[in-house]
């Protein structure tokens, strides 16, 4: 029985099949080179058994999830413009109102302003009385109609036979122009919302127009001089466009018209002039 291992007997069979081509010739490098590869593979100790490897176990099976992109999105609880809209001007009262105007800066006004003139008077007036703005004397006192100006209105106020604490006292802005000029439109169109709901709260039955700039954004209308004394409506509210103070101040002839309309507006409260 032959032991040796196979690559010797390889390796004989090489030597003959070299000697066989010619009895001198040595034995070619690439012969000797199989040889010692055999011999060293052969020599080596056998490897060691590979523990087996650990058995995995597969995963289990998952149901199949649908894609996030097809989950529906959960609704918020607040849209964000709910968040930042600002609480609308026609759930206020007269208070509310009034504190909001105190930090307004919605228009230019605001920032050579020493106070908010917001209105005074009666909330629950019957006679409602709007001029064009503050001025020096009403900007320092933070009140409407309080100057020289004011004080004819007061006197006009007495003539009707009411007292200023009875009826309501407000302007197109809150804010004093400078020099006392007339508001811009985006001023007057900027605080107008909030004339119209201190109107919408206090509802009087009638409202005096002192000038023309409450008659452009009262009524929409122009030329006071031909409007005045002619009644008009505001929301079902009587309109009585009339002469502003300032203007009977520099034009004491006009008082006469004046006395005329706001004895039309007397009338109506059923009131009539004692001399
Ligand atoms: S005038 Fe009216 S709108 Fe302008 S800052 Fe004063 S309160 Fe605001």
């Amino acid at each position: 029985m032959n032991d040796s291992p196979p690559f010797f007997d390889a390796m004989m069979e090489c030597l003959k099949h070299e000697q066989a081509k010619s009895p001198r010739a040595s034995v070619a490098p690439e012969v000797l080179d199989q040889f010692y590869n055999e011999a060293a593979k052969a020599s080596a100790p056998p490897a060691p058994p590979q523990p087996a490897a650990p058995e995995i176990p597969s995963a289990p099976e998952k149901p199949i999830e649908k894609s996030p992109a097809f989950a529906p999105i959960p609704k918020p609880v607040f849209q964000r413009h709910q968040q930042i809209t600002p609480c609308p001007l026609n759930e206020l009262s007269l208070d509310e109102l009034r504190l909001m105007t105190l930090t307004c800066r919605n228009c230019e006004l605001h920032q050579r302003r020493n106070n908010v003139v917001f209105g005074e008077g009666n909330p629950q007036a019957k006679l409602m009385f709007i001029g064009e703005g503050p001025g020096m004397d009403e900007d320092e006192q933070g009140r409407p109609f309080v100057g020289a100006a004011g004080q004819l209105l007061t006197k006009m106020i007495n003539a009707m036979q009411f007292s200023r604490e009875e009826v309501y006292i407000a302007n197109i802005v809150k804010c004093r122009p400078p020099n006392n000029r007339v508001p811009l439109p985006d001023e007057a169109n900027a605080c107008l919302p909030y004339l119209e709901r201190q109107i919408e709260v206090i509802q009087p039955e009638v409202i005096v127009l002192l000038g023309a700039t409450p008659l452009q954004y009262i009524l929409g209308l122009t030329g006071i001089m031909r409007r005045r004394g002619q009644w008009g409506e505001y929301k079902g509210i009587k309109v009585m466009p009339a002469y502003h103070p300032a203007f009977l101040l520099r034009r004491p002839e006009a008082k006469r018209d004046v006395w005329s309309d706001l004895q039309e507006v007397m009338k109506l409260f059923g009131k009539t002039y004692r001399r």
